[in-house]
């Protein structure tokens, strides 16, 4: 039978109750099978930054995610050869589960109106629904102009089932999740500050952040240096998108 499979793809440095919280609004609103949790090796957009090694932010996902019946990770991204690109992960996912799954990708409104910078983008949407989720401090209303402008013209919102659907792409649904104004930056400054993140992130996360002494200084550069044109970006290269 075929699987609903829920992908969240992210830097997960660390992951936060943010993350876990609309991943469970996800699992039951769309009722997927499972959740995979999918930690970027070399996030493209991350290139230069500063961030953890991937086996740190890997055993803190598993932390955070062993306890729950459908959330599952995947280190896909570790095992592929070079940068992160979502649509390789997604076409990688499928092959897994030789075809027999339905996607679903799911990430905030921040992540989904940078999309059109991502590798071959318009491809997201033939391997996967995707599911946007809404995040303070992004406007709601500038998600009907990017689907539109962005991906394509055709796409018409369905009100009755709270998503955009197309007579080719795969539909768009946007997910009336709660608001939690959390993010990994924040959990960072505060553990660089001596503060408390608890309530943030789960107790095991936390634990695991002060055992190892992690996001004390200037931490670990993973990445390689920044280069520009490591950055695909179609509004640059017309016509190079799928
Ligand atoms: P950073 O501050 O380092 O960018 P982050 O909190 O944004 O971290 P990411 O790992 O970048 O976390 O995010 C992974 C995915 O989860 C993205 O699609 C992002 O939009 C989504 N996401 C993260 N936090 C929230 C949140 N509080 N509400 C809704 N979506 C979120
Ligand atoms: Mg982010």
């Amino acid at each position: 039978m075929t699987q609903r499979v829920g992908v969240m793809g992210g830097t997960f440095d660390p992951i936060h109750l943010g993350h876990l919280r609309v991943a469970e609004e996800a699992v039951e609103a769309l009722e997927l099978d499972t959740l995979l949790f999918v930690p970027a090796a070399i996030p493209p957009h991350k290139l230069g930054k500063i961030i953890l090694p991937f086996e740190h932010r890997w055993q803190m996902l598993r932390l955070a995610t062993e306890q729950h019946a459908c959330f599952k990770t995947s280190d896909i991204e570790r095992r592929l050869p070079g940068k992160s690109y979502t649509v390789v992960t997604l076409q990688k996912l499928s092959e897994e589960r030789s075809g027999a799954v339905e996607l679903f990708f799911i990430a905030g409104l921040d992540a989904f109106l940078e999309m059109d910078t991502w590798w071959h983008f318009k491809e997201l949407f033939e391997l996967a629904q995707m599911v946007v989720l809404r995040r303070p401090g992004y406007n709601e209303s500038e998600m009907d102009g990017f689907l539109k402008a962005r991906v394509s013209s055709l796409y018409t919102y369905s009100a009755a089932d709270a998503c955009y659907r197309h007579p080719h792409l795969l539909p768009v649904h946007y997910l009336e999740n709660t608001w939690l104004d959390i993010s990994s930056t924040r959990i960072r400054q505060l553990v660089k500050e001596g503060k408390s993140v608890l309530y943030l992130v789960i107790p095991e996360v936390m634990h695991y952040i002060h055992a190892n002494q992690l996001y004390r200084g200037e931490g670990l550069l993973e990445t390689e240096p920044y280069r520009p044109e490591d950055v695909w970006d179609c509004r640059q290269s017309e016509g190079n998108g799928g």
